[in-house]
């Protein structure tokens, strides 16, 4: 088999600053053993996040020269909304400042107390966002995306009979919508195939219930379905994408992700009443529908961004490197969640770690670890997240998040080094306890202390 290579070559670099141990031991110990308060330029490589990190194209940039910030009615408006319509078929199209902005707009409209809203798995802003309207969240994924080793091609599928069971359990008439996250992002960047969407939509259609994707990767997600699905490799990305597209009633896309911009989101929506709604609702909170929540280059950016995320040969590049460090890191024998995901490795810090009980937060401690080695940012996944929000926490995650376009392979060959070596001398790792938190979402800014050896 020939290297899949980078399909791009570097037109603008940025230097990255080296430091030494002794120095990044500084800046922890300020940092408070917390990454989320170590500055960027003390980074060498940042996998803390996809999301916005992206590189944009030379073509992006010579269309945000292009743009045009009118108020109303601004070219790039149009030449956005013909290629978001052309690619999703929808042909309300909202823009908003970015993902969370559409999921607010949408749950203030159809959410409220009594409502229920299924999801395979609600990333942390729609669950955040659902519950804010008063209505209920919940998770239906299939039961294999639960154990790490299970190698399920699409373990981002939602569990049909789980979803049959929840609507006779609470009816039909208390669930506005039920969301697909494509791909699953809380569930380690797990595709969900064709026919899984296709199923959900039949159930939902039997009981007048509208189907919503969550599609911020929507392209990875195609991408998977061509690669795994029988019957689809002869199809196009493109052609797949817009088969997801067409079984939705609805989509809230944060383009910081596949749109391949820095920021920017959209809500797509069919139905007349609804999409009104959420344009007076925008224009209140976001901006005129012709802008939302973003600049006239913005949405030329995005516009362009869109057409290279199908490109066969990016998907093919984006899914196969994110591959290729996770298929390293089990050569090494790091245990990492199974098979890879399209955005990012998660590593299993229970299993690399098993001397750190969960109180101690295992996955803190490689997150530490390995910013401390090699100057790498991480993020924890698990009882530091999730332990004070009384959410059952399965597993202790380190997240390696990979930024489009951004990195080589020989800095992914660097980052499996470090990671092997951590690995190599894992004993050497401490718990932490948590001495300072607030009270919501501590992960970022609680403080930490390495407890002795
Ligand atoms: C990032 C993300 C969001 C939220 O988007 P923002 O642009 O960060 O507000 C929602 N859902 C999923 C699946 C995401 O990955």
């Amino acid at each position: 088999m020939k290297t899949i290579i980078e399909p791009f070559r570097i037109k603008v670099v940025e230097p990255l600053r080296m430091t030494t141990v002794a120095e990044r031991e500084e800046i922890l110990s300020a940092a408070r053993l917390n990454v989320f308060g170590v500055r960027a330029r003390d980074v060498l490589i940042d996998l803390l996040t996809d999301s916005g990190t992206g590189a944009m194209s030379s073509e992006q940039w010579a269309a945000i020269m292009r743009a045009d910030e009118s108020y109303a009615g601004a070219d790039s408006f149009y030449r956005f909304h013909e290629k978001v319509k052309a690619i999703t078929g929808f042909e309300h199209i909202l823009p908003t400042h970015q993902g969370r902005a559409s999921e607010r707009i949408l749950f203030e409209l159809v959410g409220g107390p009594g409502k229920v809203v299924p999801n395979n798995n609600h990333f942390d802003t729609t669950r955040a966002n659902v519950e804010r309207s008063g209505a209920e969240a919940v998770d239906l994924v299939i039961d294999e995306a639960r154990d790490p080793k299970n190698r399920h091609p699409f373990k981002g599928n939602m569990d049909i009979a789980k979803l049959r069971g929840l609507i006779d359990r609470v009816g039909a008439e208390h669930i506005p919508l039920c969301m697909v996250t494509v791909t699953n992002n809380s569930g380690g960047g797990q595709p969900v195939s064709l026919e899984n969407l296709r199923h959900v939509k039949e159930v939902c259609r039997e009981h007048g219930i509208p189907m919503f994707l969550d599609a911020c990767r929507f392209a990875e997600n195609a991408c998977f379905i061509k690669k795994r699905e029988p019957g689809l490799q002869n199809e196009s990305c493109r052609a797949i994408a817009r088969k997801m597209f067409d079984l939705a009633d609805g989509a809230t896309i944060s383009a910081k992700k596949d749109g391949l911009v820095n920021i920017g989101g959209l809500l797509l929506l069919r139905d007349h009443k609804l999409n009104l709604d959420a344009r007076n609702n925008l224009i209140l909170t976001e901006g005129f529908p012709t802008y939302g929540g973003l600049a006239g280059r913005d949405l030329e950016a995005l516009a362009q961004g869109l057409d290279e995320v199908l490109d066969e040969h990016y998907l093919e590049y984006r899914l196969r490197s994110v591959e290729y460090l996770g298929e390293r890191l089990i050569e090494h024998g790091v245990p990492i969640l199974e098979p890879p995901g399209g955005h990012a490795i998660y590593i299993d810090a229970g299993q690399f770690c098993p001397h750190i009980p969960a109180q101690q937060f295992p996955a803190q401690a490689v997150v530490v670890g390995l910013y401390r080695l090699a100057g790498i940012r991480s993020v924890e996944i698990g009882s530091v997240m999730f332990g004070g929000t009384g959410r059952k926490v399965d597993l202790e995650l380190v997240r390696l998040a990979i930024p489009r376009r951004v990195y080589t392979q020989s800095h992914m060959d660097f980052v499996i080094e470090a990671i092997a070596e951590l690995f190599a001398r894992r004993d050497s790792l401490r718990g932490l306890r948590i001495v300072e938190e607030p009270e919501t979402l501590r992960h970022f800014t609680a403080k930490f202390e390495e407890l002795s050896a």
